[in-house]
């Protein structure tokens, strides 16, 4: 019997992978809430590729918009800078879709399968801390209700204080916030394409608009300081349809968590660590759920294949590189999106420069990954 922490995309998937495997499993989860929020995901080939193993694509395809370009802008003047052909990308390298998705249909139908499955899910079940006593592991709520686990895997997402003293997590300084809104398609003063993803990069921000659901669609802006202050650096350059438009967004906000995760598990014992609460990932690169997916996939098969506790850390430890080369491209995306602007207008030149579709073939490692 597996125990496992947390009923994010990690969780669920990984729950679905087991049950598949017929390995009985119950989740544990903080909030009393079942669904997630109305936002927007991408999930670029690499996971769609993943749902599709999973049995899980067909389902969400009805309800899920699939990308064929990405467009790329300057925000001020909204001169265009590139298109990067996602489907000529895909068509040539035989990958499965880039979609965008409601998290909330994402979460769902994982949720029902999950369920359905025979899996219980603990809502209200805040693990404070694990204790691994070498024949037992000890799981305690938050209200001290003890519960003796046999086989533990923590999925409870990016978290300022680990709830296992074997993952380690130190929080990196950043003044970094995200703005998230979602709005119909006829409130935004621009005309868009439905099967696009637009990326808008300004002086200390940049913004990611896409439609994911009916006529809506995800906007998120990260900002380095505070919206005002960004707002007022731009507001000379942006279109004032635009920043009328920005300005009046009912955004929810936070300030974006960084942080080094060190795992430092036994590779004896049959505790595992998979999404966010294994790794911390910028979101520059929209690769923290992908990679949440893949290790949800990588784990449940290895553990579904009766592997040995060594053999199933094993295939997670060999997924270290690459989430450390997804790590790295994130934060250099970072770096490229918010360049200061001296730099911003060499940044630009290049986009302009280059061809779109080399710059998806450099990111052939990460889409046609197979898990
Ligand atoms: C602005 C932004 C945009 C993003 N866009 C994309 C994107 O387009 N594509 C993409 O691939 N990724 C994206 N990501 C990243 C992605 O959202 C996360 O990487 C992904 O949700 C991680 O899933 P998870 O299951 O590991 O963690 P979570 O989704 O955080 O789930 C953790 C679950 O554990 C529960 N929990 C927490 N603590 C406890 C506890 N102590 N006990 C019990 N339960 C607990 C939580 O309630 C939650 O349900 C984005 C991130 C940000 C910030």
């Amino acid at each position: 019997m597996y125990s496992i922490i947390g009923s994010g995309i990690a969780g669920l998937a990984c729950g679905y992978m087991l049950s598949h495997f017929g390995i009985e499993n119950e989740i544990f989860e903080s909030s009393e809430h079942k669904t997630a929020n109305q936002y927007g995901i991408q999930l670029s080939p690499n996971a769609s590729n993943v749902l599709q193993k999973m049995g899980i694509l067909k389902k969400l395809e009805p309800h899920i918009k699939v990308i064929n370009n990405i467009e790329i802008y300057s925000i001020e003047k909204l001169k265009k800078l590139t298109t990067l052909p996602v489907n000529e990308f895909i068509n040539k390298n035989n990958l499965t879709n880039y979609y965008t998705a409601s998290r909330d249909i994402l979460h769902k139908e994982l949720l029902s399968d999950v369920i359905s499955s025979g899996t219980k899910i603990n809502y209200d079940s805040k693990i404070k801390k694990v204790e691994d006593l070498g024949g037992k592991i000890k799981i305690i709520n938050e209200n001290k209700t003890i519960r003796n686990c046999e086989k533990l895997i923590i999925a409870n997402g990016n978290s300022s204080s680990p709830i296992f003293d074997r993952i380690s997590c130190s929080p990196i300084a950043n003044d970094f916030m995200t703005y998230r809104s979602a709005v119909k398609v006829q409130e935004l003063p621009l005309k868009i394409s439905a099967d696009t993803i637009y990326l808008f990069l300004g002086k200390g921000m940049h913004i990611v608009i896409y439609p994911f659901f009916e006529d809506l669609l995800n906007i998120v802006m990260i900002t380095k300081n505070n919206i005002d202050v960004v707002m007022q650096k731009n507001k000379r350059n942006i279109e004032k349809g635009i920043y009328s438009f920005l300005r009046a967004q009912d955004w929810h906000s936070w300030s974006l968590y960084d942080s080094k995760i060190t795992l430092n598990l036994d590779n004896s014992r049959p505790i595992f660590a998979i999404g966010d609460a294994a790794h911390s990932i910028k979101p520059h690169l929209a690769q923290g759920a992908s990679m949440a997916l893949e290790d949800a996939f990588t784990l449940g098969k290895s553990i579904g294949e009766n592997n040995t506790t060594e053999s199933v850390h094993y295939a997670m430890n060999a997924r270290k590189k690459r989430i450390d080369k997804v790590i790295r491209n994130s934060t250099l995306n970072r770096k490229i999106f918010h360049a200061p602007s001296i730099i911003s207008v060499f940044r630009d030149f290049f986009l302009e420069k280059t061809n779109g579709l080399s710059q998806l073939d450099n990111l052939k490692w990460l889409y046609d990954y197979e898990v």
